[in-house]
């Protein structure tokens, strides 16, 4: 791996605390996914190390939150230029521990490093509130303040997106942070942090723990008194547990969980755009985003024409190698998610479902699996209700709008949503009616560093970007002046 990149530095493979590199005496294997080669070993750090780096992360939190935001910002500025410079070569290290195209891993780096943009000119934009006073010899001003050192726990399927989209704000706040990366891909994150390091964050502010140990580093943080707030992406069973032993003190937290996106497409949609729509919104990332369509219901004037036309989309995708010409999907992350995907696809055709194109582990071995179209789907199978979290794409018939808006509200996640149609005040009337935090309409591309991203119903809370994205980590403080 370090002889495709330009600057083998960023191939790093200790972890950063209090602004040093460490190591471990045992240490972990990552693999690439696509061939099942071992790419690197990095430190397996314990309990112990986290509350080392939590300790630095507290230590270092005064001294950040005294700078103006001018001044946190022109290093987040910076560290968003080492990530344009370096885009490549973080697209490299992505692809090889993860899997994903080699250009759609460019695009997730600069997707992240949007982030960390847009964070650092929101700075210097903390602003507070003045409230009339309640007696005349009163007034009252608001005031924001960083909530303290912040834990972040980040997944697999962006690796260098979700680390940048928690710690921007964060950062921008004015917290210092300890993170953990997913254990199957922590080179992203620690490239990221030798670009941090090389932005001049000080010593301590942001600190990352690689681990094999999730629940008990995760446990760490959320038992410490010194860590103000947990951010968390990934499953709702874990978000759950997190939400749990976050109880013992009080912690603030923000989550983004599982999704089961419905996709809707009306009878007066335009159909082309909506096949378009629903190739990014299920195929993206090989389906393994937590916003992907999930589950797809077409009206009963355009379900034939529709299932024709993505089935004729989808024989463009090309899988294989991401780092190969041409690739558009690549491989599941793992053995169980490749089994996920199988499960729901025999579930399905069980209950009656018919495989339209796919249906199969791809000739290639590994874990590929091939882009797979089911019609005559209903309720009543798995892939209606559980994440499928792969490139598989049911198609559900429905007859009224108001079946297409319960069938999509029939689930404990309320991630993202999309339908496509023609009609104005239809657009309203389901866009109100649909219980997502976020909505596309004639879209399957929701997601930029300038909207909100988060979810309702237990696809957690708190939003990530846009102007609100700094609340999660700010305090509402009221200073309240008498004998004025
Ligand atoms: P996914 O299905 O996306 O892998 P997970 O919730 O299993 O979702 O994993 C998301 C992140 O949470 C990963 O970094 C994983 O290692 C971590 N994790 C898993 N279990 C726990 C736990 N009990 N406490 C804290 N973090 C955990």
């Amino acid at each position: 791996l370090a002889a495709k990149l330009k600057d083998a530095s960023l191939l790093e493979t200790r972890a950063y605390i209090n602004g040093e590199w460490v190591g471990s005496e045992t240490r972990f294997a990552i693999e690439n996914p696509s061939t099942g080669e071992t790419l690197a070993e990095v430190p397996d750090l314990t309990v112990t190390d986290t509350n080392r780096a939590i300790d630095a992360a507290y230590a270092a939190k005064a001294a950040w939150a005294a700078k103006t935001g001018k001044e946190r910002g022109a290093i987040l500025r910076k560290l968003y230029d080492l990530m344009v410079a370096n885009a490549d070569d973080l697209a490299t290290i992505l692809t090889a521990e993860m899997g994903k195209p080699w250009a759609e891993a460019r695009g997730e780096v600069l997707y992240g490093a949007s982030y960390v943009e847009w964070f650092s000119e929101e700075a210097k934009r903390l602003y507070g509130d003045f409230i009339p006073g309640h007696a005349t010899d009163i007034r009252m001003v608001v005031v924001k303040q960083p909530v303290g050192v912040v834990g972040a726990i980040t997944p697999w399927n962006f690796p260098n997106a979700m680390i940048a989209r928690k710690l921007a704000p964060a950062l921008a706040a004015g917290c210092t942070m300890v993170a953990r990366p997913s254990e199957f891909t922590p080179l992203s994150a620690l490239a990221l942090t030798v670009l941090i390091e090389r932005a001049g964050v000080p010593a301590g502010v942001f600190n990352i723990v690689t681990g094999l140990d999730a629940a008990g580093i995760g446990k760490a943080l959320c038992d410490s008194p010194k860590v103000a707030k947990m951010t968390f992406t990934g499953s709702t069973r874990v978000g759950k547990i997190l939400m749990r032993q976050g109880a013992d003190t009080v912690k603030k937290i923000s989550l983004e969980l599982g999704g089961n996106a419905p996709f809707i497409v009306f009878d007066d949609a335009d159909v082309d755009a909506a096949v378009q729509g629903a190739m990014i919104a299920k195929f993206r990332n090989n389906g393994q985003t937590c916003v992907c369509a999930n589950r797809i219901y077409v009206q009963a004037g355009v379900y034939d024409a529709f299932a024709e036309k993505l089935a004729k989309a989808m024989g463009a995708l090309t899988l294989g190698d991401g780092f190969a010409e041409g690739t558009t999907t690549g491989p599941l992350i793992n053995a169980a998610a490749l089994a996920k995907v199988e499960d729901h696809i025999a579930d399905a055709v069980a209950k009656g479902a018919t495989v339209l194109t796919g249906g199969k582990r791809s000739a290639l071995g590994g874990t590929f699996h091939e882009p797979t179209l089911l019609t005559g789907v209903t309720q009543e199978m798995k892939v209606a209700s559980e994440e499928t979290f792969g490139p598989l794409a049911p198609l559900v018939k429905f007859e009224t709008e108001a079946e297409a808006i319960a069938f999509a509200n029939d689930t404990e996640f309320g991630l993202a949503s999309y339908f496509y149609t023609g009609d104005l005040k239809r657009a309203w009337r389901v866009g109100e009616a649909l219980e997502t935090g976020m909505v596309g309409i004639n879209t399957g591309a929701i997601s930029s560093e300038i909207a909100p991203f988060g979810g309702i119903k237990q696809s957690g809370q708190g939003r990530e970007g846009s102007k609100y994205g700094c609340d999660d980590y700010l305090e509402i403080k009221n200073l309240c002046f008498g004998g004025i």
